[in-house]
């Protein structure tokens, strides 16, 4: 299904809440897949004096053992695991942290039909507020939520009903957008209607192939078009 014809299916007149993940989503994921991949095995094993291939076999094994959890995503967990200082080595680059393309038109485009914008990200709170005192976006949104703060993943069953404990909303209202297909299922499950995934979360990695949820390419390509109904 092109994305072009599915554009025309969003019900901008039924949803309430727009619900944005950070990154990959909001933000470009390669300040994220840099600092794990690359920055962090090196600094790692010349800090602690190991070979390149340990250090990354160390962390690629740590990692593997927590997908799906929270602890995947909690700098706490990490440093205490590595004894290592991810913090200060996450601010050495701070200028590959980028705001994807469109993202901020297509905030200013939803704030005019009065939409309630809101932040979800599983990024611990550290690199929430890094991310945010960087690029200056959390002023578009109701709220900026770290699934730390419910002790779930978004991934995890149950986060999508807790989220409401934090944040009122009604799923069949609500537009989801992120780039991790594993998010998108969940939220599924416990009935967000209207779900998007991201066609190239890391700009210096190839698009991801899939086909069970849309993929949007540029954001300015889901403007609403026409009148929309204002809520207030
Ligand atoms: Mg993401």
């Amino acid at each position: 299904m092109s994305v072009t014809k599915k554009l025309k299916t969003i019900p901008w007149d039924d949803i309430k809440t727009v619900m944005f993940d950070m990154d990959g989503t909001l933000l470009d994921l390669h300040y994220d897949n840099y600092f794990w991949l690359d920055l962090l095995p090196k600094s790692y094993a010349k800090a602690k004096g190991l070979s390149l291939k340990t250090a990354k076999l160390l962390i690629e094994g740590i990692a593997q053992k927590n997908i799906g959890l929270l602890n995947w995503y909690c700098l706490d967990y990490w440093e205490n695991e590595l004894d290592y200082d991810l913090r200060a080595l996450k601010k050495t680059i701070v200028e590959k942290i980028k705001v994807r393309q469109s993202v901020e038109p297509f905030l200013n485009q939803l704030h005019l039909y009065y939409k309630d914008l809101i932040l979800v990200t599983n990024a611990h709170p550290y690199s929430l507020n890094l991310k945010m005192d960087k690029t200056r976006i959390a002023n578009h949104f109701k709220k900026c939520i770290s699934s730390h703060d419910l002790g779930l993943a978004k991934e995890n069953k149950g986060f999508w009903g807790k989220l409401m404990n934090i944040e009122p909303y009604d799923p069949q209202q609500t537009l989801l957008f992120d780039d991790s297909v594993a998010v998108l299922r969940q939220a599924k499950c416990e009935g967000i209607s209207n779900l998007w995934g991201i066609h190239q979360p890391d700009s210096h990695q190839a698009a991801i192939q899939q086909a069970e949820f849309p993929l949007i390419k540029d954001f300015l390509n889901l403007f609403p078009a026409g009148p929309i109904k204002h809520r207030k």
